[in-house]
């Protein structure tokens, strides 16, 4: 008998030990869905107003039609990659700055730089200078093959992070980008938003035949340079001046 009770009473505190873990765990579950409080949610909706203020800009005073460009740009939120102390910056047609003294550029450069791509769904596009992710997050809204390279390892890996977070699959990579990523070549569409003082020859025969890159090019930093729309056809590239951009210089030693 007395061994019965003993058992009911070990029992009884397994029981115990069992609600407290479930009521526990509940309870740590119960935090990790609580929806956003009434603030957070307004300050979204903030964001949101003032990122369709930026897409009406962009139309209005920089001639972006592409409705694929525009619908990108009305849902990347761009606050979400820029420094918390330029928050309240985030949907003004400026360069921020990011860490490692470089920038996030400018929506306006962003929107037109990829429009002049011109992607469709599936096509291959290779980033150089993944920076914040930003723009890497604009295509990928645009094709789900996305290729980005960086050259500073902390803001690469920060970018993959958020750009993970948030729900985009780009492929990101720590290297010197002026070689291109010859694993996935060739690409329909290359976007460098780093100056090189010439074209990289990698990147050039990286490019599909048919395939387009947009590239600033020029020096020395802090100037102006200029940003060429490079078209492969056969043997046959044809250059196009879209006209002064400035960018921050693309490192490396070679
Ligand atoms: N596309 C970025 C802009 C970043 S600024 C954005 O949307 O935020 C340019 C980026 O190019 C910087 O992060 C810089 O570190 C990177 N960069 C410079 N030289 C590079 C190189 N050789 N290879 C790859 N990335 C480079």
């Amino acid at each position: 008998m007395a061994t019965t009770e003993v058992v009911k009473g070990r029992l009884m505190i397994l029981k115990l030990v069992a609600i407290a873990t479930v009521l526990m765990l509940f309870s740590a579950c119960a935090q990790d869905t609580t929806p956003p409080s009434q603030a957070e949610t307004e300050t979204e909706a903030a964001f949101a107003q003032a990122r369709e203020k930026m897409v009406e800009q962009l139309i209005e005073n920089w001639g972006i039609s592409d409705p694929g460009v525009i619908e990108a740009m009305e849902k990347v939120p761009r606050h979400r990659f820029v420094l918390p102390e330029y928050l309240d910056d985030a949907y003004e047609d400026t360069a921020l700055p990011i860490e490692h003294g470089q920038t996030i550029s400018s929506p306006s450069i962003v929107a037109t730089m990829t429009e002049q791509l011109r992607l469709k769904p599936g096509d291959r596009v290779l980033e150089i200078g993944t920076g914040s992710g930003y723009q890497a997050a604009v295509l990928a809204e645009l094709t789900n093959r996305v290729y980005s390279v960086e050259i500073i390892e902390p803001l690469g890996l920060k970018a993959a992070a958020l750009l993970e977070e948030l729900g985009y699959g780009v492929q990101t990579k720590i290297d010197d980008g002026y070689y291109g990523w010859a694993e996935y070549a060739p690409f329909d569409a290359i976007i460098v938003t780093a100056a090189p003082y010439h074209i990289p020859p990698p990147l050039l025969s990286q490019l599909k035949d048919g395939g387009r890159m947009v590239v600033p090019v020029g020096g020395p930093p802090g100037f102006y340079q200029t940003l060429w729309l490079v078209e492969k056809s056969g043997d046959q590239i044809k250059s196009t001046n879209l006209g002064p951009v400035r960018f921050v210089p693309l490192l490396g030693e070679r």
